[in-house]
């Protein structure tokens, strides 16, 4: 029989008490049901990430945490984010578990959507992708807001999965991978795409808040999409230089006509050689600005010390260590 994986369900939490004792005893019941299953290990775990909470969120963490074993809770030092809350569940669960799960603990995601990830996992996908199959419970603004945030997102060159928030299910060994992923700036959609492996999506419905208010309003939105497109993508800066050439052209035919205005005299003194400086200057400075862009933005990706290559497959057994010389 083959062994059933380990699952954490992790859940990042700030300051939601209201809703945390109506979903936790939710999110108990989906793992209750899928060991009942035979889908995952009975060592399958919840595991709370309080992210520096000012509410009583810790407390009745710890609470759960006392009444059943399967529940679990790790506390960051203050509030630093909502990536950066699943990122810490993800890396503390990565050497405990064979499966990972994030969803928000607001019972918007749909839990029984679990159910196809866990199998889209046995079927062979590392990484399963929640994607909202509608948003009708959304207002009209944040629709268009949202979607709108990722149709910019893929414009700038981050690649991002349409309408896939933090509902997905990690493998331990795409885990490992990313753990090499060192940077400070976090927009995890973006990232994980970028560890590779096999993956998927797995279509759900999306629903409003059970209790509790949103911690996203339009400007951490702008913040997030903001810091996706900087922290992915170049583009910006190759937008630059490319508005430099454009302009270096319109400066350069400016130049030309100054100067056929002058000669032909219809101008007043002076005007063609101030003109053309300015053209000039003008075109000069942005294509400028765009090659040192170019520079900047090569740094920006050397800092961030991503790894280079990543090996999904070996022929041999073990580590970079094997196979081993045979010195005889
Ligand atoms: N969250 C967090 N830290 C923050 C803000 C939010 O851990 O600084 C958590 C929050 O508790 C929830 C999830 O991130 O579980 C998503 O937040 P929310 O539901 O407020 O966002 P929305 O669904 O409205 O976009
Ligand atoms: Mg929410």
């Amino acid at each position: 029989m083959i062994q059933q994986p380990v699952l954490y369900i992790v859940i990042p939490c700030y300051n939601e008490e209201e809703v945390l004792p109506i979903t936790a005893p939710m999110f108990r019941e989906k793992l209750r049901q899928l060991v009942a299953q035979g889908a995952i290990s009975e060592k399958s775990r919840i595991l709370f990430v309080n992210d520096g909470s000012k509410d009583g969120t810790w407390e009745i963490i710890q609470g759960l945490a006392r009444q059943d074993e399967h529940y679990l809770g790790i506390c960051q030092s203050r509030n630093r984010g909502h990536q950066n809350a699943v990122l810490a569940g993800l890396m503390e669960a990565k050497d405990r578990a064979d499966i990972t799960i994030s969803i928000d603990c607001d019972g918007q995601d749909d839990i029984h959507a679990m159910d196809r990830m866990v199998e889209a996992y046995v079927k062979g996908s590392e990484v399963v992708y929640g994607v909202r199959s509608r948003r009708d419970t959304d207002t009209f603004f944040k629709r268009f807001t949202a979607e709108g945030f990722y149709h910019l997102m893929r414009w700038m060159g981050a690649e991002v999965v349409f309408n896939h928030a933090d509902y997905r299910l990690i493998s331990s060994r795409v885990l490992q991978e990313f753990a090499n992923f060192k940077e400070v700036n976090l927009f995890l959609r973006g990232l994980i795409p970028l560890v590779g492996f096999p993956s998927t999506c797995v279509y759900y419905e999306r629903r409003e808040r059970l209790a509790g208010k949103s911690h996203y309003p339009l400007r951490k939105m702008l913040a997030l999409a903001f810091n996706g497109i900087t922290s992915l993508s170049v583009k910006p800066i190759r937008m630059i230089t490319a508005l430099g050439c454009v302009v270096s052209v319109l400066g350069f035919l400016a130049v030309i006509w100054a100067i056929v205005m002058a000669v032909l005299g219809k101008t007043i003194a002076g005007w063609a050689s101030t003109v053309c400086i300015i053209c000039f200057l003008g075109g000069i400075q942005l294509l400028s600005l765009g090659v040192i862009g170019e520079y900047i933005g090569k740094i920006y990706l050397e800092t961030k010390q991503r790894p280079r290559y990543i090996i999904s497959q070996r022929t041999y057994d073990g580590g970079p260590e094997a196979p081993e010389k045979d010195c005889q």
